[in-house]
């Protein structure tokens, strides 16, 4: 066995079961016939079944014998209520275990995969926990205890033996969490055995992954923070103590490939890395990835984009043609994927126009997006480098982007330039019911002036049009 290791990287799959029929998800383009032109999904829809296919047959071509597979939540589609989340989670579990027959997988639960989105009883328990490791029985790992029918979270040992993942429930620490429960310190008992957990690998000598769904920082779309205060703070904390054995911490939810290189009182937390979705209802292309790590230590060495442009697989009705894109070493010249490496790549996006223009091609798949200039570039390395909304704030006000900002009406990705906290309060309820309509305000039991997201993947079931996007 070398000290290189591989393992495969889904998330965000959201199979649509009525994918090119009546009730798909998002609107009449993805449910009448053209979508018959269309069978391996179309940009603005949720992923059919071919694609869902496709994806893990190609996967299995290049990596067939990964040391595991991450699949870091939202299996099911989009506005999941409507649809039988059980039946889509096996469905979507039974394809992996036909292309990975041996493979360890390591599941993480999202916010499409409970039912209502973003739901779980942290108080009285849930029962969609048991019935979630129900369906992914064909995938799920063995574990030490069963914590996953207890609080939706659980710790896989990577074979190879010297590191584990830790895949935590994050949906209970979204700012879009129902029912309200932030009373409660620690949820599901999660932090409790995170530390234990981290405790006892450090005194083995292991190194870990911390994984989920929903990723401990502010959201790139609306620069809004993702997690309650009071929970990101603790597992801040928590990850800085354990910096010496945590490797890297890897997340989905985003639908975009992304980083962090943030920093907790002036030392660097574990780099954490995002991944883009297969279901190109956001206008990406669908891609995974396949990432090269040192066995020994756990450091992320570089990894592989597998994609392909939905658009012109449709137009041609032929397979899609799967790519690879510039690995992330070729693309910004560092030698790995440590928060060294990740904090010069930081750097460089806010000085060269070059690789600002790489960095925003590769978030969606080689889709295109305009040019970045240096207050937008500078606004993203405030952006990699913030876990909270409080720090990516005092991150513009130290670039100087406030006098810029206050010079601009303040669009759907700018909330952040509203500083007077009152001012701000009033906008972002405003906005909030704009765009959320009835459904917003049914849900909206503002207590503490906590930041909201409505980013990338949530956003109380709008789903963004192009306009919104761009
Ligand atoms: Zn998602």
């Amino acid at each position: 066995m070398t000290d290189e290791g591989k393992f495969v990287w889904f998330s965000d799959i959201h199979f649509d079961p009525l994918y090119g029929r009546a009730g798909a998800v998002n609107d009449a383009s993805c449910s009448d016939g053209s979508v018959n032109d269309a069978p391996w999904g179309k940009l603005g829809c949720d992923s059919p079944v071919d694609l869902v296919r496709s994806s893990l047959d190609y996967a299995q071509s290049i990596v067939s014998e990964p040391d595991f597979f991450l699949i870091t939540g939202d299996l099911c589609r989009h506005k999941n209520d409507d649809v039988n989340v059980v039946a889509m989670l096996s469905g979507v579990a039974d394809e992996m275990r036909q292309s990975y027959n041996n493979t360890v997988f390591v599941p993480s639960m999202g916010n499409n995969d409970v039912v209502p989105d973003y739901h779980l009883d942290v108080l009285g328990g849930d029962n969609q926990l048991g019935e979630i490791r129900e369906a992914l029985s064909d995938i799920f790992p063995r574990t030490r205890n069963d914590t996953f029918a207890r609080g939706g979270y659980l710790s896989v040992n990577v074979p190879g033996g010297a590191a584990v993942v830790l895949s935590l429930n994050t949906v209970i620490y979204s700012v879009w969490h129902s029912p309200n429960s932030t009373g409660v310190g620690d949820p599901f008992g999660q932090f409790a055995w995170l530390e234990m957990e981290l405790a006892t690998m450090r005194r083995e000598g292991r190194w870990i992954y911390v994984s989920g769904h929903i990723p401990p920082t502010v959201g790139s779309y609306r620069r809004t923070q993702l997690w309650h205060g009071k929970y990101l703070d603790r597992y801040l904390a928590l990850m800085l103590e354990y910096s010496d054995v945590v490797a890297a911490q890897l997340f989905g939810h985003v639908h975009s490939d992304e980083f962090r290189a943030a920093s907790l009182g002036g030392k660097p937390l574990p780099p954490l890395l995002m991944t883009g979705a297969l279901t190109p209802v956001y206008l990406n292309n669908p891609n995974f990835r396949v990432v090269r790590y040192n066995r020994l230590d756990g450091t992320i060495l570089d990894y592989d984009t597998y994609f392909f442009d939905v658009a012109k697989a449709n137009d041609a009705a032929v397979k899609p043609q799967w790519k690879i894109s510039p690995s992330f070493r070729e693309a910004f010249g560092v030698p790995d994927m440590s928060a060294g490496s990740l904090s010069s790549v930081a750097d460089t996006i806010a000085s060269s126009e070059k690789a600002g223009a790489t960095f925003l091609s590769r978030r969606k798949a080689d889709i295109f997006e305009p040019p970045c200039f240096r207050p937008c570039r500078a606004r993203w390395n405030c952006t990699l480098r913030a876990s909270s909304l409080e720090e990516y704030r005092g991150c513009l006000l130290t670039a100087g982007l406030v006098g810029e900002a206050a010079a601009q009406p303040p669009p759907a990705g700018a909330l952040h330039y509203v500083l007077h906290p009152g001012i701000s309060i009033f906008v972002l309820v405003g906005f909030l019911l704009l765009a959320c309509g009835i459904r917003a305000r049914r849900r909206w039991t503002y207590k503490t002036p906590e930041p909201v997201e409505i980013d990338g993947d949530e956003n109380c079931d709008v789903l963004p049009t192009i306009r919104e996007i761009t």
